[in-house]
């Protein structure tokens, strides 16, 4: 049993000058309780704590590595990129260039792209320009769905009043809680009220194409498909928010796999490389509203920087030279059918949903196909699993409600390790 006495000492310093010790709130193990783990090194599919613990990670940086921490051709470029041209000038560059070009050849939907610093820049710069594009003010968002923590995004509808939005957080006004409206995901027909009800009055539809904030769930057959229509009915921008499956999902994401086109799509996470990076692009005609050529205003001091665009551009050189997709789907299916057989052997139906190499094993029995069917699970028995995850050298992201990570490093050899752990900590769950 790894002893985290470094951590915890870590933890307590710093809760006296970072909020909750931490500077993202899933990181305080809050909803699996205990010490958060301070890391000090990562390489490849592993991590090494502070108090020189090791771990095969699954949570990646949240999404970035895909193909394992530190890889060597990431790392390389990093080195040439400080040593031979810097880190920032605030002036045009030309690798800005040969990403935008490289992402307008890999995501069907984009036709012309802005580089920002986060997944938050680009989902609050896409909803205001489409708010600009279309001159109407209501966005529909879907619950359950992360989109950052833009103002607008933080809000979930009041139970059994779908269409009053309630801020989730204070300080996010009541005018902008009015215009963010929620609906099911999985579920058209709840679209298509809003729609009716706010007839000419929204500007997007902002979905994330698999949703990865709530565990995982794919979107139904048909479902983005019938979103497509309906946008492009009633004149509405539809966005796909991939900052966690873009280039995870498929290189070309979610909307290659589903082959549905939205006018304007957000990246982020996998895009940088491991460095901040994210990015809004999509149709020709709304992207040249952007300022300078248009007149939606969006800016960023760093943006486009050439330290965090070595490790975007890199990375998705990497994608296209190794197409790694295969390789990832094999290891998911093996983790899956690993996973299914200790199950079946404890008597347990617990839910695993899975794409490519997102995954989540929800602790219900019920098919989790939206957010309320997700909230079924039993977080104390996840707790529990998470621990004895944790324990056995398996490090897994610290909440139920968010996905497992496979990178290009996990060899057949981690898997297995996993699968016998994964059969530990269900037994150490509980019935
Ligand atoms: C992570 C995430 C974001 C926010 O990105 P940040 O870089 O954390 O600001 C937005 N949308 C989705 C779908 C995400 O997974």
């Amino acid at each position: 049993m790894p002893q985290l006495t470094k951590s915890a000492e870590l933890f307590e310093k710093a809760k006296k000058f970072i909020p909750g010790g931490v500077n993202s709130p899933v990181r305080a193990f809050k909803s699996v309780g205990g010490t958060p783990v301070y890391m000090a090194k990562g390489s490849g599919a592993y991590l090494t704590d502070v108090d020189g613990n090791s771990y095969l990670d699954y949570v990646g940086s949240w999404g970035p590595f895909i193909l394992g921490s530190m890889h060597p051709r990431i790392t390389a470029a990093l080195e040439y990129t400080l040593k031979n041209i810097g880190t920032s000038f605030g002036t045009p560059i030309e690798m800005e260039i040969e990403i935008a070009e490289l992402l307008c050849k890999i995501v069907p939907s984009l036709e012309m792209v802005r580089m920002v610093n986060s997944g938050t820049e680009a989902t609050m710069s896409a909803v205001r320009l489409a708010r600009g594009y279309t001159g109407r003010d209501k966005i529909i968002k879907f619950e359950g769905c992360y989109h950052g923590h833009g103002d607008s995004f933080l809000i979930k509808a009041g139970s059994g009043a779908l269409t009053l939005g309630a801020p989730d957080s204070p300080g996010v006004t009541k005018g902008t809680a009015m215009d963010t409206l929620n609906a099911t995901y999985n579920d058209i027909d709840s679209v298509k009220l809003l729609v009716g009800e706010n007839k000419g009055q929204i500007a997007a539809i902002i979905i994330e194409p698999v949703a990865g904030n709530t565990g995982v769930i794919p979107a139904k057959p048909g479902f983005l498909a019938a979103l497509r229509e309906l946008c492009t009915r009633e004149g509405i921008v539809l966005i796909f928010d991939e900052v966690m499956c873009g280039f995870r999902v498929a290189l070309g994401g979610a909307q290659s796999l589903y082959g549905v086109t939205p006018d304007l799509t957000t990246m982020g996470k996998i895009i940088g490389g491991g460095l901040p990076v994210g990015a809004f692009g999509g149709k020709r005609e709304i992207m040249e509203r952007v300022a300078p050529l248009g007149d939606v205003y969006q800016a960023g001091t760093l943006s486009g920087n050439p330290l965090a665009l070595t490790a975007g551009l890199e990375t998705l050189k990497i994608l296209i030279d190794e197409n790694p997709y295969p390789e990832l789907e094999r290891k998911a299916v093996i983790l899956e059918a690993g996973f299914s057989d200790n199950l079946k052997k404890l008597g347990l139906n617990y839910v695993q949903n899975r794409v490519g190499s997102m995954s989540c094993l929800f602790f219900t029995e019920t098919p989790v196909v939206d957010y309320s069917t997700a909230v079924t699970a039993d977080t104390k028995k996840h707790g529990k699993y998470f621990h004895s995850m944790l324990e056995q050298g398996i490090y897994l992201a610290p909440s139920q409600f968010e996905a497992m990570f496979i990178s290009f490093m996990h060899t057949d050899e981690d898997l297995e390790k996993t699968i016998k752990a994964n059969y530990n900590a269900l037994v150490a769950s509980g019935k």
